[in-house]
């Protein structure tokens, strides 16, 4: 059924996901549907009071929550369409990154960045502005040159840079329409390896973080030094030396989370490889049914990584018991409206929780607390608890970003609870 009580228009289908890969958001929709056409999916939008798209469901929170109606774009007909003159690449909103990649790999092009887990999609990623680390690389969002979208009414919208709004468009949130297609630059393919190194010292961690062609740094929050330190450089540079910034080189693959076996992890210890088998942490072979886990994240403008860190000082023995591992990355600074990196180069500040909502609430409202002063902005797809108004004023855009919603949905049909919340009508 829709939205309104009326029989839905696309068979009701039983693989569309009941609930986040997490399991801490059982969706709320009252029907689910995966619509084989873009037709077909036009019928279903413009006869719909209230739906939304859900991706892989990586996310953590309800902003895709709909009580309407639940579409996953997974049945239309995949595509990847190279154009290699302009340097792009075309592909299906629910293509998975790792699928692209291995192909873009097979055809000599990459893209530049990946997160850690490649089993997400496209459009769920970038509706989020979900990122990889790497001074010199933007999240995932601002390698997009293109959307195709239905909108509230069932029509189909075409975007591109040159469109006006364009940069309001592309970290969307899923609030501005269905996007069935993506267009993203691609660059030519390439190796990394990639060395564990452990037991930073804080005082090398910008050095550490700018060191390579992405780096991440983790840490428990149960000491002040730093206990690894995952270094992507490109194959053709030199290995760290044995003493680099006074830690010592891990002797063999490591996982992330402490005692967690390191086989599903991308490999390690200098091996080289191409670019896909090595930014995200984990393997595509590999695909946990469901997480044990929640997750939080937040950006802070580079220059204050150190003190944002030491910020957290005080309530570190609040964090250390509710928190599986946290995770320190870098994304340069973009144009689009709602990126947490928008013209700002960032530190990001991410904690993989224990799978308990109740005990990790409080303490996100603390780190929330401590990091204020730094104006975070907190990951679209992931745990938090901030203001609204405190949120709009950390995006100077924000204020165009719901007018635009505003022109672009104006009954509402993409709107969601938590959306509501964020950006009143
Ligand atoms: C294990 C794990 C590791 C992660 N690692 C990282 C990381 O390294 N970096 C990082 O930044 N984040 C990371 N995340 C978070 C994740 O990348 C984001 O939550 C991302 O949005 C998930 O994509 P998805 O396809 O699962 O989207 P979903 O969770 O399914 O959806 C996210 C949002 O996008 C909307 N949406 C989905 N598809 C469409 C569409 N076709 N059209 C319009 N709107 C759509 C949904 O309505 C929803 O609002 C991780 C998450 C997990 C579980």
């Amino acid at each position: 059924m829709t939205a309104q009580g009326q029989p839905a228009r696309s068979t009701t289908a039983a693989d569309v996901p009941r609930r986040n890969w997490a399991g801490n958001v059982r969706y709320a929709a009252r029907a689910f549907h995966r619509p084989t056409s873009v037709d077909e999916l036009r019928r279903l939008v413009a006869g719909s009071t209230r739906i939304r798209a859900v991706g892989s469901g990586h996310s953590f929170n309800r902003f895709g929550d709909t009580d309407g109606d639940l579409v996953t774009l997974a049945g239309l007909p995949p595509v990847v369409d190279l154009d290699r003159e302009r340097g792009q690449v075309t592909v299906t909103g629910a293509m998975r990154y790792g699928d692209l990649a291995r192909h873009l790999h097979t055809q000599g092009y990459a893209l530049a960045n990946l997160a850690s887990l490649p089993h997400i999609s496209v459009a769920g990623a970038v509706a989020t502005a979900t990122h990889g680390s790497g001074q010199t690389h933007g999240n995932l969002a601002s390698a997009v040159a293109g959307l195709e979208l239905v909108t509230a009414d069932g029509d189909l919208l075409r975007v591109d840079r040159d469109t006006d709004a364009f940069a309001g468009m592309v970290v969307g949130l899923g609030a501005l329409g269905l996007v069935t297609r993506v267009t993203l630059d691609v660059v030519p393919t390439f190796e990394l390896r990639q060395y564990v190194r452990l037991d930073l010292d804080r005082e090398a961690l910008n050095e550490a973080l700018g060191s390579a062609y992405s780096v991440s740094v983790f840490t428990d929050f149960r000491s002040p030094r730093l206990r690894e330190v995952w270094r992507k450089q490109l194959a053709d540079q030199p290995p760290p030396p044995a003493d680099w910034l006074g830690t010592t080189a891990a002797d063999a693959p490591r996982h992330p989370v402490l005692g967690m076996p390191a086989e599903n992890c991308t490999p390690q210890l200098g091996e080289p490889g191409p670019w896909h088998e090595r930014l995200p942490h984990f393997k595509l072979g590999f695909t946990p049914s469901s997480g044990d886990e929640l997750q939080s994240e937040y950006h802070v403008p580079r220059t204050a990584a150190a003190d944002a860190l030491a910020a957290l000082d005080d309530v570190a023995h609040l964090i250390a018991p509710v928190l599986l591992v946290s995770e320190l990355r870098t994304v340069a600074a973009d144009e689009l409206w709602l990126s947490p990196n928008h013209q700002r180069d960032s530190f990001v500040l991410h904690f993989t929780w224990v799978a308990d909502t109740a005990a990790v609430l409080p303490v996100v409202a603390e780190v929330e607390e401590r990091l204020a002063p730094f104006a975070p902005r907190p990951h679209w797809g992931k745990v938090f608890v901030t203001d609204p108004e405190e949120l709009a004023a950390r995006y100077p855009r924000y204020a165009d970003f719901a007018a635009l919603l505003r022109h672009l949905d104006p009954t509402g049909t993409f709107r969601t609870e938590l959306l509501d919340r964020y950006l009143p009508r």
